[in-house]
């Protein structure tokens, strides 16, 4: 992290990369260069090493959700298996939760094929209950994964490892790891780059043109594409990108370094983390340097700025997880971007008119696997033409997201929506935006 605490991606080694000047042409033009972004790109060159391929960004590379992550790398997309089944059905309710564990064993793949030094750890996750409440909605979930034929393990309160004795029970998910989010990003930037790829950096692409071939606008320049992918994430604001999605901000943080005591004491963590139940709910893993990783408690809407909203609250989490973490302190705390669709699904595919024009977004938080299988299998839907393996009827492979409001209306009812979610939680919301912080941009 850095100095002033803003971003876990402040202490990746940046290599500042030009701003567009000028008209480009390429093949394939990549708006946006986080995970989904890159993964989009190195996937292109990897499948035809000639493709002109160019990712134009905003700010820097991994300035977005993808720097700041948690690196809980893990399966689940959409709503609970429960909800999912009554609303889709058993087939799409199945093949959704094995997408997304594919999703993980492709990031898995990926990682170790071009042996990216992000501290991967494989192992699995524990999403715990607190309270009899709780463990009764995740028996309903077990018994859906059972229906499904799914990995997923039900816990009882007897069998949790020491470092979850306080819960109630958890469900075990098998196919997951944790791993550096920044790190991964930035390094699929130099292996993209190593096979050919441009990336322009502080140009924030402000106009599209749609003809025979996409035209992207941006303070200096233009790039002329046959292909335009959008992979802003949150930024629902950008030229092309698709309706429904709307930018919050979720905050984290890390602890200084632990005594050898408290290391012994969370060792479980280390390859399974604990996500407690619950939207605003903590969730915590042990980074491989020692120290606690936690994120969760605040939401603000918005997707800009880096500052944590309320990070009192990730410190009194990590201390209400052991005793052994009575007195641990919150070395640095951060918040990124995270896009929300109204039915927790994210948003993949083409725009209804135009073919040539892709997107990749809204992943709820939940991102650091589906982002990077997204990219990887549109990339091949790109190469491949009509080959279209992304149009089978998954309930995210669609135009654009559930109509959401706009403007002040969304404003509104995004600050009703927090305030109830906080309550539940049984703390006070301040309405608004929060506090921006530096890296927040206008
Ligand atoms: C605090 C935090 C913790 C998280 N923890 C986890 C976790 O543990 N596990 C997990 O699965 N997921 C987690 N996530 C979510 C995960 O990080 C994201 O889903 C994933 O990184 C999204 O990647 P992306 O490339 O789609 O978006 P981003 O990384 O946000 O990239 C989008 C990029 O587009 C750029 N951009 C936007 N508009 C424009 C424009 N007009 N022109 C040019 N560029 C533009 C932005 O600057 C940005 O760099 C977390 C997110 C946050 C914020």
């Amino acid at each position: 992290m850095n100095a002033t605490g803003t971003s876990w991606a402040g202490s990746a080694h940046l290599t500042p990369r030009p701003r567009l000047y000028g008209t480009r042409r390429c093949d394939v033009a990549v708006v946006g260069a986080g995970l989904t972004g890159l993964a989009t790109a190195v996937e292109l060159l990897e499948l035809d090493p000639d493709l002109r391929v160019v990712v134009v960004e905003a700010d820097h590379v991994a300035s977005g959700a993808s720097g700041r992550g948690t690196g809980l790398l893990g399966p689940r997309i959409g709503p609970e298996l429960s909800v999912a089944r009554r609303r889709y059905g058993d087939d799409v309710a199945r093949a959704s939760h094995l997408w997304s564990i594919a999703a993980v064993r492709h990031v898995l793949a990926l990682v170790r094929r071009h042996r990216i030094a992000c501290d991967l750890t494989p192992g699995s996750q524990l999403v715990v209950a607190r309270g009899e409440e709780a463990a009764g909605e995740q028996l309903r979930e077990a018994d859906a994964a059972d229906a499904l034929g799914l990995p997923v393990s039900l816990v009882g309160r007897d069998e949790l490892p020491a470092v979850a004795a306080g819960y109630a029970g958890a469900l075990r998910y098998p196919d997951a790891a944790t791993l550096d989010p920044a790190a991964l990003t930035t390094q699929l930037a130099r292996i993209g780059e190593q096979r050919g790829l441009t990336v322009f950096e502080r140009s924030p692409v402000r106009g599209l043109r749609r003809g025979l071939l996409c035209t992207l606008s941006t303070d200096d320049g233009e790039i002329v594409a046959d292909h335009v992918v959008l992979a802003v994430n949150a930024f629902g604001a950008t030229p092309g990108a698709p309706t429904g999605v709307v930018g919050l901000r979720v905050q984290a943080g890390v602890t200084g370094k632990l005594s050898s005591e408290a290391l012994a004491a969370l060792d479980g963590l280390r390859t399974e983390p604990l996500i407690e139940r619950g939207e605003l709910s903590p969730y915590f893993r042990l980074t491989p340097d020692g120290r606690v990783m936690v994120g969760g408690g605040a939401v603000r809407r918005g997707p800009r700025g880096s500052r944590a909203p309320v990070p009192g609250l990730l410190q009194d989490a990590v201390r209400a997880l052991s005793p052994v973490l009575a007195d641990v302190e919150i070395e640095s705390s951060w918040a990124g971007p995270i896009g929300m669709t109204r039915d927790g699904f994210p948003v993949v595919g083409a725009h209804r008119d135009d073919p040539g024009l892709h997107h990749v977004g809204g992943c709820n938080g939940h991102g650091l696997a589906i982002s990077a299988y997204h990219g990887a299998r549109l990339a091949r839907q790109i190469f491949e033409g009509d080959g279209d393996d992304l149009s089978f009827a998954l309930p995210w492979m669609r135009p654009k997201a559930p109509w959401m409001p706009r403007g002040r209306l969304v404003d509104r009812v995004l600050d009703r929506y927090l305030a109830h979610l906080t309550a539940e939680a049984g703390r006070p919301y301040a309405p608004g935006p929060g506090p921006a912080g530096p890296g927040g941009r206008a």
